[in-house]
């Protein structure tokens, strides 16, 4: 492009010092900045080395090997400068050859100054002139926008640039038979020619409006476009600039998008989100931070953080930290990490808060954008969980039940004092070394294997085990275990330990209550019939023998009518020593009912009972109760046969024992 700023330069060719020297100060006087050779061949070499020129002065007849019409043909061929040429001689053959090489037009030697300056000037311009429409067309031809050129009346095309034409999928040839109303979508020839009429009648300069081309294939697109007129070879044409906006729509409508679901997830978010500069002052503000804070947006952006967040001397290290150095040395130690502080809020209370830090750096700014959780709540319920635990834990130290906890390898991790005591262990720590899944001894009474299925199965077991602690302690003990589960997972298990030895005892002496006669303290019916059944099985497996002896006091009523019920209880009660002092340990005496008792003799058959009973019937009348005459009793006999069951056998010594009532009673029958 010329420059507008220097002067023209121009290259005069010219073997005639004279007119050289002459041309030179005329160029001179009018702004010219001129150079001059004599050969045609230095003019070519100036040219190929790339010296900046405006206009060549080439004469024709030169003194070297090569003529001005070479040398210009030559210089024209490297580079697009104008050449004018000096000459005397204007035969027809000349002007030919002039026009040939393409040269800006001639100057006749000896002309007036006046001539030759407007020549040179007109050369020069016209060579802008040149450049300017070159320029245009390729800036036309091959710009990115999309350019037409069309008659305003009849709107057909004088010229459509390559962009415009692929986009439309037209060729040049078949657009020239289009108008630019057949690639509007949206106008009709009425409606656009109100538009072109505006820029006709010159009340607009230019148009720009959005709207919709179509293209050959039918299909459309945005476009916004750029509407002027010119005037061209004596008429006026209408030119449209026009930008395709399919892209630039696509990417505000994906902005829009993008910016609706942010804000609509910054407005739903429970956190608090805000973002504040590296002067510390808020930028961003969601809904969600007003309600931690209590502040409105308009209220609280552009002012400063410390509004928000309090850096008392407790926090003042991790606020600093926080913010401070994150600011200033963009230390990523607090990025993406999450800080629990204080908050103040707009009423001026303080509370719980937890931050998140992260950066946003923009072309020319920081940020820090913070995400904010009000903890109080969180804060407090886990004070009170802690509370909770505290408590928990004193209630057990002084519970008067054992109390163990154990982890879900067996391993001890709690005991209570009551349950060492229980355990006798000198020590929690001593107990501790216990493990309850793995120690020999609770292995070997079952106790680890239900423990095992406890945690396996996460259910609640009660049972009572009679041990004997490592610590040597005998101890019947009630054990509940119940397995601690801790986020779904089974994590131990709680043991609460009772001594039951005392209750056991207790048991004992009941059930043995149970088995005898409280007024006689012989065995009671059901014992007998018990033991006389396991008896039987015995005889039936081994074939040993026993009898029974069933005996009944003689006219007892008339005792307890004569001397009184109690006296008859003292009968009852003597008679019941002195059978028991003749009798073996292994044999079972037992009140059958009322005044009749029965006796099992084990491995005794018919013989031996008969005499044992004929020792019991003279003891018993022997017996001496004070304040009673004589007391007797009459016996039956019977010994087990095979086929026997407690019936048959308990009814056969009956029927012996009334044989005898009826044969006068104080004898033995069998
Ligand atoms: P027999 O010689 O035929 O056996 O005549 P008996 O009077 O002994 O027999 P009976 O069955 O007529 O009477 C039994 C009496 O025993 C009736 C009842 O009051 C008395 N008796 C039953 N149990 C007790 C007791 O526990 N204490 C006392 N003092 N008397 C009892
Ligand atoms: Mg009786
Ligand atoms: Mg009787």
């Amino acid at each position: 492009m010329e420059n507008l700023f220097f002067k023209k330069r121009i290259l005069i060719v010219e073997d005639s010092k004279f007119t050289s020297v002459v041309l030179t100060e005329l160029l001179a006087e009018n702004g010219y900045q001129t150079e001059s050779v004599t050969k045609g061949e230095e003019a070519v070499q100036k040219v190929h080395k790339g010296v900046p020129l405006d206009l060549i002065l080439m004469d024709i007849e030169l003194a070297g090997e090569m003529n001005g019409i070479e040398a210009a043909r030559k210089i024209i061929k490297m580079r697009d400068i104008p050449v004018v040429f000096l000459t005397a001689n204007t035969s027809d053959k000349i002007i030919q050859q002039i026009k040939e090489v393409n040269a800006y037009g001639f100057i006749i030697k000896g002309t007036d100054n006046a001539a030759i300056l407007s020549t040179v000037n007109m050369a020069i311009k016209l060579h802008e002139a040149n450049i300017y429409s070159k320029m245009f067309q390729k800036l036309f031809e091959n710009s990115l926008d999309e350019y037409y050129v069309f008659h305003p009346h009849s709107l057909k095309f004088v010229a459509v640039n390559k962009v415009a034409r692929k986009n439309l999928g037209y060729s040049s040839h078949e657009l020239k038979n289009n108008t630019f109303l057949d690639i509007c979508a949206r106008f009709n020839l009425e409606s656009f020619n109100k538009i072109i009429l505006s820029l006709l009648n010159g009340e607009q300069e230019q148009i720009i409006y959005n709207t919709l081309f179509r293209r050959k294939d039918g299909t459309t697109y945005p476009v916004e476009v750029n509407l002027y007129l010119f005037d061209y070879e004596g008429e006026k044409l209408c030119m449209a600039f026009v930008v395709d906006l399919t892209e630039s729509l696509k990417i505000r409508n994906e902005l829009e998008e993008k910016e609706m679901t942010l804000s609509a997830l910054m407005d739903s978010v429970q956190d608090g989100i805000i973002m504040f500069d590296a002067q510390g002052k808020l930028t961003f503000w969601n809904p969600a931070a007003e309600k931690i804070f209590g502040y409105k947006k308009e209220e609280i952006l552009g002012k400063d953080l410390s509004k928000l967040l309090f850096p008392d001397d407790r926090l003042y290290e991790v606020y600093t930290k926080a913010f401070n150095n994150f600011e200033i040395n963009q230390q990523q130690n607090n990025l993406g990490k999450t800080i629990e502080m204080k908050g103040i809020n707009k009423k001026g209370y303080e509370f719980d808060i937890e931050i998140s830090l992260s950066e946003l750096k923009t072309r020319n700014s920081w940020y820090a954008v913070g995400i904010i959780r009000d903890i109080s709540e969180r804060k407090q319920a886990q004070e009170e969980l802690e509370n909770s635990r505290k408590q928990y834990l004193e209630l057990a130290e002084e519970a008067p039940i054992g109390i163990l906890k154990c982890d879900a390898e067996g391993n001890i991790i709690y005991v209570n004092e009551k349950a060492l005591q229980i355990l006798g262990s000198p020590s929690a720590l001593e107990t501790k070394k216990v493990n309850l899944l793995k120690a020999p001894s609770l292995v070997a009474y079952g106790f680890s294997e239900k423990l095992k299925t406890c945690l396996k199965e996460n259910k609640i077991d009660i049972y009572e085990m009679k041990y004997e602690t490592i610590w040597k302690k005998k101890v019947w003990l009630r054990v509940h275990v119940k397995p601690l589960v801790e986020k779904h997972i089974i994590s131990g298990a709680q043991l609460i330990i009772d001594d039951i030895s005392e209750k056991k005892k207790m048991e004992e002496e009941l059930r043995n209550l149970s088995v005898t006669d409280s007024l006689t303290q012989s065995y009671n019916r059901r014992y007998f019939t018990q033991k006389v059944e396991e008896e039987i099985e015995r005889a039936e497996r081994n074939g040993s023998k026993f009898s029974i002896i069933m005996l009944d006091i003689d006219h007892f009523k008339s005792i307890n009518d004569r001397y009184g019920h109690n006296t008859g209880d003292l009968v009852l009660k003597s008679l019941v020593n002195v059978i028991k002092n003749r009798i073996r340990k292994i044999d079972i005496l037992a009140r059958w009912g009322g005044e009749e008792f029965v006796i099992l003799l084990l491995d005794t058959n018919t013989k031996n009972a008969v005499f044992l009973a004929e020792k019991l019937r003279e003891s018993i009348s022997n017996m001496n109760v004070p304040g009673v005459d004589k007391v007797t009793a009459s016996f039956g006999i019977s010994t087990y046969c095979k086929g026997d069951t407690v019936d048959t056998i308990v009814n056969k010594a009956d029927m012996m024992m009334y044989e005898a009532k009826s044969s006068g009673r104080n004898c033995v029958k069998y």
